[in-house]
């Protein structure tokens, strides 16, 4: 067996046996890692609460056959009290973790940029820098970019031709010009593909401006994105409240 040294976030965890689980997490350096995390379900567990969803660690593991195994956990930052101690941030983190996974769909594939949309949007969260759907639909989108799907929400997603342009389209990847528009459309309120565009570039001062009904429209429009580019819904998605 031979050790490493990683940081990275917990994003699921899963009974093994009487007293060990397995723990997926998001790893810095080395991607999506499983790994069996020894006695952490006994009260004398020295990291059982380390290895909980959302929290921020930093680990030395030991590469085993099939799973690794963390024999150490040290918190980088307690994410998870922050958040599952509130409906709202839950179910928002909740479906980032999960998006987290679906997105760095390999194992152990360096996922640096996936890796630090993730930490940083956590953070947001637990120190409510921002309304938790912003912060959710921001990471979505960035989430999307890094994975090779940016949308285009100036000008035309087909043929390029400069915007502003009225309808947006799923399929096509953005907002498309009168030449190029498929069936299908929507044409969203100009003040939404403006959310739309500062979440995508991290423009918060813009973001935490927009009113609850732009914030309503651009999340839908998010999730259809979100849910055309993975094919199949995210089961917590439906699960955010919205404001
Ligand atoms: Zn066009």
């Amino acid at each position: 067996m031979s050790l490493y040294r990683d940081e990275g976030v917990v994003l699921r965890t899963q009974k093994l046996g009487e007293a060990d689980r397995i723990v997926t997490l998001l790893t810095r350096e080395h991607g999506r890692v499983r790994a069996v995390a020894k006695g952490v379900r006994r009260t004398t567990s020295r990291f059982g609460a380390r290895l909980e969803p959302f929290m921020h660690v930093d680990l030395q593991l030991a590469t085993g056959r099939s799973l690794d195994v963390v024999t150490q956990a040290e918190t980088i930052a307690p994410f998870g009290p922050a958040i599952t101690g509130d409906y709202a941030r839950y179910t928002v983190a909740t479906v980032i973790l999960e998006t987290a996974e679906r997105l760095a769909a390999e194992e152990r594939e360096p996922a640096l940029q996936h890796y630090l949309l993730l930490v940083g949007a956590l953070r947001s969260i637990a120190e409510q820098a921002h309304e938790p759907g912003l912060v959710l639909d921001a990471y979505l989108l960035r989430g999307l970019a890094v994975a090779g799907f940016a949308p285009s929400f100036a000008d035309c997603a087909r043929c390029g031709v400069t915007g502003p342009h009225r309808f947006f389209s799923v399929p096509a990847g953005g907002m498309v010009c009168d030449g190029c528009r498929p069936s299908g459309t929507v044409a969203p309120k100009a003040e939404t593909v403006a959310l739309l565009a500062a979440l995508l570039t991290g423009d918060w001062a813009a973001a935490d401006a927009s009113g609850p009904s732009t914030r309503r429209e651009a999340s839908g429009l998010v999730a259809a994105f979100l849910q055309w580019h993975l094919e199949r819904g995210l089961r917590s998605l439906p699960l955010v409240e919205r404001v």
